[in-house]
Parts: C-alpha cells; sequence; structure tokens
C-alpha cells in the first residue's frame, strides 16, 4: 500500500429495461513489482488471514466513493458504485465507522454505495452479520447479496438479513445460453423470489447477447458481464461514460434521475 501497488478496476452494471449505465462494482488488483499483475482471488485470501484486509478494504472503500463521487458530478447522473467486503471487515468493530467517514470525505450521497457481501460470509456469524448490516443501511446505503445461490444457508435465513439486492451467480446466468435449457428454471425461481421480496436484482458474468435476451425476458433488472464491459481501469471508465452517454437511445447520463439529483445537489 505504501507504494501504491493496489489498483482498482470499475465494472459497468447496465439497466436492462434500457441498456443504461447504472454504475460499477470495485474489483481490487495488484500490480505486483516482482510478480506481476495479481487477481485479486491470488491475494485476498491471505490479505485476510494477516488482518490486512481491514486497512486494504478502508482503502478500497475511500477510493471507490470518491471515484463514484467524481463520475456523478462530472456526468450529472447519480451513477452507483458497488464495493465487496470481505468476512474478516465485517467483524471489524471500526467498520461503521469507516463507512461514514468514506460517505463523508467523498461527498457521495449514501444510496449510490452498495455494499456486496457474500452468503457464506453472512453464515458464518448470522446474528452479529444481521446487526451490522442494520448499522450500515441506516447510514442510507444498500447491501447485495453476492453470489447468491452458492451457498449454504436455507431462505429462510435471508428474512434475517436486511439485504436489498440479489447479484446472481455467474454458474446461473451461464446456461441461459439456451433458453430451453433446464437452468432457465433456477433463474426464473431466483427472480420470482426476489420480485415476491421487493428485491433488485443483478445478473452476474453475462457474456452472450442471447442470455441478456432471456434475462431480460424474465424480469432482471440489472446486468454486468463482459458483454457489456470488462473491468476498466478508472482513466477508461472516463472514456466509457462518454461513449455511453453518446450511444444510448435515451441519453443515459442525463436522464430523469440524474437530472433531479444534479439540481438538488447544486442546491445544497
Ligand atoms: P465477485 O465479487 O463475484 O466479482 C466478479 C468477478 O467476475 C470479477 O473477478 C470479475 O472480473 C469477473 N467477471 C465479471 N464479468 C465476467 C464475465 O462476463 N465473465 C467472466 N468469466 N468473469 C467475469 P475478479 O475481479 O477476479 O474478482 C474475483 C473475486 O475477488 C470477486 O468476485 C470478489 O469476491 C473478490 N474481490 C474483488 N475485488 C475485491 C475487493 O475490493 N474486496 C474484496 N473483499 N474482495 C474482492
Ligand atoms: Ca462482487
Ligand atoms: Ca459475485
Amino acid at each position: 500500500m505504501r507504494r501504491s501497488e493496489f489498483f482498482l478496476e470499475y465494472q459497468p452494471q447496465i439497466s436492462l429495461a434500457d441498456g443504461s449505465l447504472e454504475g460499477f462494482e470495485a474489483l481490487v488488483r495488484w500490480l505486483n513489482p516482482t510478480l506481476g499483475l495479481l487477481p485479486p482471488n491470488r491475494f485476498i485470501p491471505l490479505a485476510e488471514e494477516t488482518g490486512f484486509i481491514v486497512a486494504l478494504g478502508r482503502w478500497i472503500l475511500d477510493t471507490a466513493c470518491v471515484q463514484a463521487a467524481t463520475w456523478s458530478d462530472a456526468t450529472g447522473a447519480p451513477l452507483t458504485v458497488a464495493v465487496n467486503l470481505s468476512a474478516r471487515q465485517l467483524k471489524d468493530p471500526n467498520l461503521v465507522a469507516d463507512v461514514r467517514a468514506a460517505l463523508s470525505f467523498s461527498g457521495l450521497p449514501p444510496q449510490q454505495l452498495v455494499l456486496e457481501i457474500t452468503e457464506s460470509v453472512l453464515i458464518l456469524d448470522p446474528e452479529h452479520a444481521a446487526e451490522v448490516l442494520l448499522e450500515l443501511k441506516e447510514l442510507g446505503l444498500r447491501i447485495a447479496l453476492d453470489d447468491f445461490g452458492t451457498g449454504y444457508s436455507s431462505l429462510s435465513y435471508l428474512r434475517q438479513f436486511p439485504v436489498d439486492i440479489l447479484k446472481i451467480d455467474k454458474s446461473f446466468t451461464d446456461p441461459l445460453t439456451d433458453p430451453t435449457s433446464e437452468g432457465t428454471a433456477f433463474v426464473k425461481t431466483i427472480l420470482r423470489f426476489a420480485g415476491d421480496l421487493s428485491l433488485s436484482t443483478v445478473a452476474e458474468g453475462v457474456e452472450h447477447d442471447s442470455q441478456r435476451a432471456v434475462l431480460t425476458q424474465l424480469g432482471c433488472e440489472s446486468a454486468q458481464g463482459y458483454l457489456y464491459s470488462r473491468p476498466l481501469a478508472d482513466a477508461a471508465v472516463d472514456a466509457y461514460i462518454f461513449n455511453a452517454a453518446a450511444t444510448a437511445k435515451t441519453p443515459h447520463v442525463a436522464n430523469r434521475r440524474g437530472a433531479s439529483n444534479r439540481v438538488s445537489r447544486k442546491a445544497t
């Protein structure tokens, strides 16, 4: 961290209803001078084990919030940013204070921050997790359940947690390339379940237009994946936002929500 070897990439999240840009998921990378570019799966487990994830996670949160605030101000649209939280961070007694500090330092409106937590993290210590999530939600942000469907929790568990968004894991998105496959039934069930509980839905790992078509038809709200974009370095995000605005049928970075958001932020 002292040598600034960590950096974030941002993967666009797209509205399936109209193809507009909703925001980004922040994904950490390590450019190690000897080992080269390392994906998170190579160092997050070690950072968890040593506890370094707490300091790294704080930096990730601060950086992602500042970036999202900058992009929102530049476009006038309330772009969201989703930040992944690990098990160790959820146990850290300073987490809520750190999130509050990241929001106030960056000026990012809390409703534009999403914290992503996997099911497996929640079930390690469900009572404590539920308490922390409630405190986080009091800040005004939203919680996404990451890799939904891959954990071992029972559905009734979910009621304990104040979750706003279900992220449908790539393993469920994959079979949708064949709309007649059995896999479609799982996604349909997850989406109906989410609808009944008034949860938003994001499909992960969307690579093919056929998957986009099925997800749209089944009523999934948002998607991310290589079909739209690989994770982008921050400099490339500027160009992406600019292009998205220029090519959208309805100018999506200046939509109605965006316009009113811009006015109210200027007024305050
Ligand atoms: P995740 O949160 O499930 O993130 C999605 C992963 O899928 C990312 O891998 C992303 O690059 C990849 N992906 C996105 N779209 C596609 C697609 O269309 N096809 C394929 N094949 N892959 C796609 P990445 O960046 O290597 O991250 C892996 C995992 O590392 C993440 O899984 C997350 O659990 C963890 N991670 C990443 N960044 C952070 C972070 O800042 N903090 C923490 N605690 N964990 C992180
Ligand atoms: Ca995630
Ligand atoms: Ca995921």
